[in-house]
């Protein structure tokens, strides 16, 4: 339910997003987006158009339908742009496409701005704890391209407070949308509901392929050997990176199981589910069923698996995700396996203690509790009064 009356945009400021591209950076930006909206700000959308991949055209599209004009703002909200090109180029058509006056006459109207750390941000789409070299900000830069537009400076306060975003009022627009594209294809859904609570260990390693085939197949092993039931979506190859809308399921069926091996994918449909494709992560993590999640970190997997209150199984891979896989360890959201490598440079993880160790993992009844708990405090932190939501009033405040 919003704050916010609606088409009442009087109270709160206009807020530019500007994610960096891939799902990893536009999620939380369109979790940010719900929030600021329900604060009664403008929201404009920056992203490069077409996007590269086609998970992210699917929850743009749908976060633009669930919030369509002229609730957030009469002018267009969604500002395209042809590719990923340096920040300041883009402030001239984002302002005519925002109502804003030419920045080199009369000073424009206030409009702020939110963008990523990869053009050096004020929005830090990965963990607070991941920064450790010291932030120049852009906005410097960006005030002399533009006098009216200023970053958003929450940089500091997210460093206290860690963004713990409210995933609830998104979920439920990307979430439709793609299970209904999805269930047609593989019914992941309907298998997981039919299992038993907390029987079911869910390994993804987010929007990209990280793993070399080596390595997938001594997991499939793993998790065969493991005796625990499993949902893993399987990325591929870089290029299959955020797709789900296989144009040819049948040659891809065929791959994986070659890949995988007859043991893995006899378990397909029974005490397994493989997905090749996307699979609503959020969704998956909200299921009673899943026990577990076997994750690479990426920071959105972490804060998504402590929304749900799900142990993760941490197996990092590169840049930021250790970082956030030591966050899963002293949070007591998880076991962080240090010497496991991802089957490339760093050696090979063999099958059988995979399964040891995911066994562990799923029999700990211990770390399920701790997770919960977690997942009990970061509600407590979007809702009134608790730190997230304290952060974005102060912010708010500021602007
Ligand atoms: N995701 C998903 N389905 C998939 C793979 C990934 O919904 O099959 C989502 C996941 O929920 C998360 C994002 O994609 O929101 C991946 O971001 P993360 O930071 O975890 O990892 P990255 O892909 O950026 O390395
Ligand atoms: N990074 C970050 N915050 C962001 C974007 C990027 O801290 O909002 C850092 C992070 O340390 C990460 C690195 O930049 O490891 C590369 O980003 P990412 O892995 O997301 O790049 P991608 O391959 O997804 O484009």
């Amino acid at each position: 339910m919003s704050n916010c009356a609606r088409g009442d945009m009087s109270g709160g400021p206009h807020i530019a997003l500007f994610p960096s591209a891939g799902m990893g950076h536009l999620m939380p930006y369109l979790r940010l987006a719900t929030v600021l909206l329900d604060r009664c700000c403008r929201i404009t959308l920056i992203t490069p158009c077409p996007t590269i991949t086609t998970a992210e055209a699917v929850a743009i599209s749908s976060f633009l339908s669930t919030y369509p004009e002229p609730l957030h703002t009469p002018n267009p909200p969604h500002v395209v742009l042809r590719k990923p090109t340096p920040l300041c180029r883009h402030i001239r058509p984002f302002c005519r496409l925002a109502g804003c006056p030419d920045p080199n006459r009369s000073p424009p109207p206030a409009v702020h701005s939110i963008h990523d750390l990869r053009k050096v941000s004020t929005f830090n789409s990965s963990s607070p704890k991941a920064l450790i070299r010291p932030i120049k900000t852009e906005s410097i830069l960006f005030r002399r391209q533009l006098p009216g537009l200023t970053s958003i400076a929450c940089l500091r306060a997210s460093h206290r407070h860690s963004l713990a975003l409210d995933h609830r009022r998104l979920a439920p627009t990307t979430a439709d949308r793609k299970s209904r594209e999805l269930t047609s294809k593989g019914d992941y859904k309907t298998w997981l509901e039919s299992q038993p609570v907390d029987s079911v260990v869910y390994v993804c390693f987010g929007s990209k392929a990280p793993m070399g085939v080596a390595q997938i197949q001594e997991l499939g092993k793993g998790l065969v050997g493991s005796g625990f039931r499993f949902l893993w979506a399987l990325k591929m190859k870089i290029s299959l990176v955020d797709e789900y809308d296989d144009h040819d399921e049948e040659t891809k069926s065929e791959n994986v199981r070659e890949l995988l091996g007859d043991s893995v994918w006899h378990e397909n449909g029974r005490r397994g589910m493989v997905m090749k494709s996307w699979v609503d992560q959020d969704e998956v993590l909200a299921s009673s069923s899943i026990g577990g999640f076997v994750s690479h970190c990426g920071w959105n997997s972490v804060t998504e698996a402590m929304w749900a209150g799900v142990p993760v199984l941490a197996w990092p891979h590169r840049g930021d995700q250790r970082v956030n896989a030591q966050v899963v360890e002293e949070s007591g959201l998880g076991v962080w396996m240090k010497e496991w490598g991802m089957g490339t440079r760093s050696g090979l993880v063999n099958g059988e203690e995979i399964g040891e160790k995911i066994g562990e993992f799923m029999r700990d009844e211990n770390l399920r509790e701790r997770a919960r708990k977690i997942g009990e405090e970061a509600r407590k932190a979007v809702d009134a009064g608790g730190s997230s939501h304290e952060t974005i009033t102060k912010v708010l405040k500021s602007l």
